[in-house]
């Protein structure tokens, strides 16, 4: 707890300077290419590894660096790099660690664009050796890993099925062979996991999320530590990656308020995911600080918070009722992303593993409690449930074929 409160005191004098920003409280907007030195020997000092002052700006200025260092320091991290997108943030990672021939782990709970690229460019196109595993697995991932193993990913909790991971024991088991451990840390953020003293050398945010917080840009960034960071910098590097000065920008403003957005994330989520657990249609809730959650201690263990964004297993229901209680929220947007202050719903693919359905013929949604008032989103779920439910008894002129299906 302590550590929280010295985070959000931190989130507000963290990436100040007032020698770039001419007094201002914030950093400005700086954009541009050319960086003009003084004479020869400040250029010469300026293309210098790691020197403070910037000579290019695909390679940082001053509102890139303010956001890298906040967010570095934040995660734990040595150095930051960043990228246009969280996706690129993973993939670009990825390609900095991996060569032809190794052999990269992936959970099978990772964040399906994630997967994709891990099967359509890593092993069909670059010759990588993927394999993915079972997210609940901890120190038993040591049957699976090899001489030439050289990243183990890691994402906690799972996108859509919300496991939690033993990250320091999987950690443990891929620096045995000199693994890297890669974490996708966007759930938790900075402030509720801190990666590296769980073992990781490389964390992600997709900073598109919560980070910005107000779904007005895309942005992703990754924090290496020192093993790692000459191969994160090389490959951001190689590839051309930056992002624009106006994204990071807006990532740098909505960090100042990510303490308190969080905590009433946390708040609102918890209070709505204990409702739903014991609404009668509810199958099963899939968020990690329920006690009913199988990887609930696990999550005590290792983070010091949860966020706005779970699932929820609904009782069975058809695509005419499913419609209907999508039709009834009013509330909760349908929409791709999360972490913004507005609430979300969607519908999700029932998730497979070894080709057998995980919560089988439930339908999983996928919720984010954003910023309205928690009652008001509890009110809003409960009425649509209530309708896409009495569509079956009431108001359906099919009645006799769903009587038998309910019976
Ligand atoms: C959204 C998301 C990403 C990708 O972020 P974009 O900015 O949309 O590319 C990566 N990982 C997780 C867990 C996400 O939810």
């Amino acid at each position: 707890m302590q550590d929280c409160d010295y985070q959000n005191t931190r989130l507000t004098h963290l990436g100040r300077d007032t020698r770039v920003s001419a007094g201002f409280v914030n950093v400005p907007v700086c954009r541009g290419s050319t960086i003009l030195a003084d004479n020869l020997e400040q250029w010469a000092q300026r293309k210098e590894p790691d020197n403070p002052y910037v000579s290019y700006g695909r390679f940082t200025n001053p509102t890139l660096q303010t956001l890298t260092q906040a967010v570095a320091e934040l995660e734990g991290g040595f150095q930051a790099s960043l990228f246009p997108s969280g996706l690129a943030a993973c993939t670009h990672a990825l390609l900095g660690m991996l060569e032809v021939g190794d052999h990269l782990l992936i959970p099978d709970s990772v964040y399906g664009p994630v997967r994709a690229f891990a099967q359509q460019v890593l092993a069909s196109r670059m010759g990588i050796q993927v394999q993915f595993y079972e997210p609940s697995l901890g120190e038993e991932i040591a049957s699976l890993i090899r001489p030439h193993t050289k990243v183990v990913y890691v994402e906690s909790p799972g996108s859509a099925t919300f496991e939690i991971q033993d990250i320091p024991a999987i950690a443990r088991c891929a620096h045995a062979v000199g693994a890297y451990v890669l974490l996708d840390n966007t759930w938790a953020t900075p402030l509720f996991f801190k990666p590296f003293e769980h073992g990781v050398d490389v964390s992600i945010q997709a900073a598109t999320k919560y980070l910005t917080g107000h779904s007005d840009a895309l942005l992703g960034v990754a924090t290496a530590n020192e093993r790692a960071w000459p191969l994160l910098r090389r490959a951001a590097h190689d590839f051309g990656q930056t992002a624009g000065p106006d994204d990071a920008f807006l990532a740098l403003r909505g960090m100042r308020t990510l303490g308190v957005r969080l905590r009433q994330h946390q708040a609102s989520a918890l209070q709505i995911a204990r409702f739903l657990e014991h609404h009668p249609q509810v199958q099963q809730v899939l968020h990690p600080a329920l006690e009913s959650h199988p990887g609930h201690a696990i999550w005590k263990r290792d983070f010091t918070g949860s966020t706005g964004l779970f699932g929820v297993v609904l009782e069975p229901l058809s695509q005419a009722q499913l419609s209907l209680f999508f039709k009834t929220l009013r509330l909760f947007g349908i929409g791709l992303s999360w972490g913004g202050f507005e609430s979300l719903a969607l519908p999700m693919d029932m998730p497979k593993r070894n080709g057998r359905a995980l919560f089988g013929q439930g339908q999983l949604l996928r919720l984010h409690v954003g910023l309205e008032e928690p009652q008001h989103l509890q009110q809003d779920l409960a009425q649509a449930l209530d309708a896409a439910y009495a569509l079956n008894t009431s108001r359906n002129t099919e009645g006799l074929c769903l009587v038998a299906q309910q019976a």
